[in-house]
């Protein structure tokens, strides 16, 4: 019997699992091979919405999803968190001590957004990179009456580099639509040397926050936030503050010793498998987890997944795989409530400059938010 264990059973894992059942249905039905998913909570939650709940509500079915309606009938689930990967003993030990041995394994334990990282998280300043901050910001927006927002990327990397961009955007028309916007400046702020890695969508973006008429700056350190106050690489004073706490690695991934200083796994940038003490070849990262140069975003996760569930399949069915990740990336960018755009690259092919914004691809994203948890739970 091959045992496959997933750890996480968040965007990346549940597609695997459900993509590895599909390809090795027959294999598990012989009782050759079994998938099992190490995952605690028994609930997801959709954090693309995050970015929709300070302006308006999704709906309870498109925020939140039970775990044992994502995930296929054929893997199994250890409900509570993984303490210790051991790669060189080919186990994961439970928090409650229990041991679950694997042939293969695939890491897919996300990203931590560290909210305590600045005093005042939710008072003083506020994220929706976390639901709860994304209700309080929500609260705050509705006390604002016009002054000063200060947006900040305070460290990358961070989940969907885009994201403070859509937010933006989300911002500008609700500005206008409260008819605040004429008594409002806007001002982001950004720890990295662009708005975006890639060129083309940094200038669109240049472009963008232009014809906004919100400032920015980059390569803007902060270095303390404080109730109407944000200094770095120059003091701000703001009625309302928004900021992207520093993210990490999971704290398993750190006391296993298999991730860098900041937690992140290094893998191989084709194959996915971890580059780590102890690693033997069959254990992969995927999604947010790695140190991989491409975005925290649920649709690389998803790519990853097809990847890794493809190399896992055809090694046990074939004794050998040449499937490789090719860097594939896939982002809507909103920019208002009506209007998005949409870019996408790869490692050998950098973005092109994005189409014009237009309903079409406000749609997609639409569709792509309300259909995500049938994908998820068809593995498509
Ligand atoms: C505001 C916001 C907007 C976003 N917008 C987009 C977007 O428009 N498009 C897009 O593609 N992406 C977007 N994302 C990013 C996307 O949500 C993540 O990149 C994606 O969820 C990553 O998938 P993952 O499987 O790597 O991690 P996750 O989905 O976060 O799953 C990780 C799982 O690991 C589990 N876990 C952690 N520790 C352990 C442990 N010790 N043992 C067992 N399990 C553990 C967690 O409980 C969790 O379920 C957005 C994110 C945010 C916050």
């Amino acid at each position: 019997m091959k045992s496959i264990v997933i750890v996480g059973g968040g965007v990346g894992g549940i597609f695997t699992a459900n993509k590895l059942a599909s390809k090795l249905a027959s294999e598990i039905r012989r009782e050759e091979v079994s998938i099992t998913v190490v995952e605690p909570q028994d609930r997801q939650v959709y954090q693309p919405g995050f970015l929709y709940v300070p302006f308006k509500e999704l709906t309870p079915d498109v925020m939140f999803k039970p775990v044992s309606k994502l995930l296929s009938p054929l893997a199994k689930v250890e409900r509570e968190p993984a303490a210790k990967i051991d790669m060189s003993a080919k186990k994961v030990v439970l928090q409650s001590g229990k041991e679950v041995k694997y042939d293969y394994l695939v890491v897919a334990t996300g990203s931590v957004v560290k909210t305590q990282a600045f005093p005042g998280f939710g008072e003083a300043w506020h994220t929706f990179w976390v639901l709860e901050g994304a209700k309080r910001l929500r609260e705050a927006l509705r006390r604002f009456n016009g002054g000063t927002i200060v947006f900040s990327v305070t460290s990358t990397p961070y989940k969907c580099p885009v994201a403070p961009y859509e937010f933006l955007g989300l911002l500008n028309d609700y500005l206008m639509a409260t008819g605040l916007r004429a008594k409002t400046k806007v001002i982001f702020t950004t720890v990295a040397p662009h708005l975006h890695a890639q060129p083309q969508i940094n200038k669109f973006l240049e472009e963008t926050l232009k014809m906004w008429g919100f400032d920015y700056k980059t390569k803007f350190q902060v270095n303390a936030i404080e109730p109407g106050k944000i200094s770095g690489s120059e003091e701000l004073k703001a009625d309302l503050i928004i900021a992207v706490p520093p993210h990490g690695g999971e704290e398993v991934v750190i006391k296993s010793g298999i991730g860098d200083q900041a937690g992140w796994i290094p893998v191989d940038r084709y194959t996915l498998q971890i580059q780590a003490q102890g690693a033997t070849g069959a254990e992969y990262a995927i999604g947010d987890a790695t140190n991989l140069p491409v975005p925290k975003a649920g649709s690389v996760a998803h790519f990853q997944s097809e990847v890794v569930s493809s190399r896992i399949a055809e090694e046990i069915q074939l004794g050998y795989s040449d499937t490789r990740y090719d860097g594939r990336v896939i982002c809507f960018i909103l920019t208002g409530f009506e209007e998005a755009t949409v870019v996408s690259w790869n490692y050998e092919n950098p973005a092109k400059y994005p189409p014009p914004p237009s309903r079409f691809f406000t749609r997609l994203k639409d569709m792509t938010n309300y259909s995500i948890w049938s994908v998820l739970r068809c593995g498509l």
